[in-house]
């Protein structure tokens, strides 16, 4: 039996996997949520093939950083590696969600960045949202990739496949989740109609500062230079 704050953090991601669901960020057997461990090199991760509707604090799986499992019962999700990597480069970070949320999927096809257009982009997620070089699913190259491609940002759209997001709590990553899709949306939709304008990054610099003092997560020597 895992322990009752095991099963809280369970709990949490089974929550934030229906929210995002009813929100049409997740899709049933695609994208993940993890949360790591305090104090551990531990982190729990639903199952491959997740039914974000009908999943239980049971079916999450507990794994260790070297790829080994706790938890007996289902399989963790096929991109557990990619977890992994972020929460080793990133000690601060606490939550990692993957999706395949559509407006941003459609811009990681095209390979469009989404430039900085709205001001919370930058508190939230640190500012522009690269795109990453390709990376084949459940690889070491995708991990890679992903991790040059957020730098020291919350977010990322990982090329032709979807979007990564992290969080110093499971709250700011489901906001981050959530807030690279409406931008993808906006950005899309504003491309129809003509050319959006782009916010100038010097008159940015009071939500950069709220960025690397409340939502940041990545080493302090990352952000040196901004
Ligand atoms: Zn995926």
């Amino acid at each position: 039996m895992e322990d009752d704050n095991i099963n809280d953090l369970k709990e949490e991601i089974v929550n934030a996997g229906r929210d995002l669901f009813n929100k049409g960020v997740l899709e049933n057997n695609e994208g993940n949520i993890s949360l790591r461990i305090p104090k551990k090199d531990e982190l729990l991760i639903t199952p491959t093939g997740n039914n974000y509707q009908t999943c239980s604090a049971d079916q999450v799986v507990h794994m260790k950083f070297d790829g080994t499992a706790i938890s007996t019962g289902k399989l963790p999700s096929t991109e557990v590696k990619l977890h992994i990597a972020i929460y080793k480069s990133r000690p601060k970070a606490k939550c990692i969600i993957h999706t395949h949320s559509t407006y941003a999927s459609m811009l990681s096809i095209l390979r469009k960045e989404i430039p900085i257009i709205m001001e919370e982009q930058v508190v939230y997620l640190g500012g522009t949202i690269n795109v990453s070089s390709y990376g084949e699913a459940h690889t070491d190259e995708i991990s890679k990739s992903a991790l040059i491609a957020l730098s020291y940002k919350n977010g990322a759209l990982l090329a032709n496949h979807g979007v990564i997001v992290c969080g110093k709590s499971i709250q700011n990553a489901v906001k981050n989740a959530e807030l690279v899709e409406k931008l993808a949306k906006v950005y899309w939709g504003a491309l129809q109609v003509g050319n959006p304008h782009i916010l100038d990054k010097i008159s940015l610099e009071k939500f950069q500062n709220m960025f690397k003092r409340l939502f940041s997560n990545c080493p302090r020597s990352m952000l040196k230079d901004l």
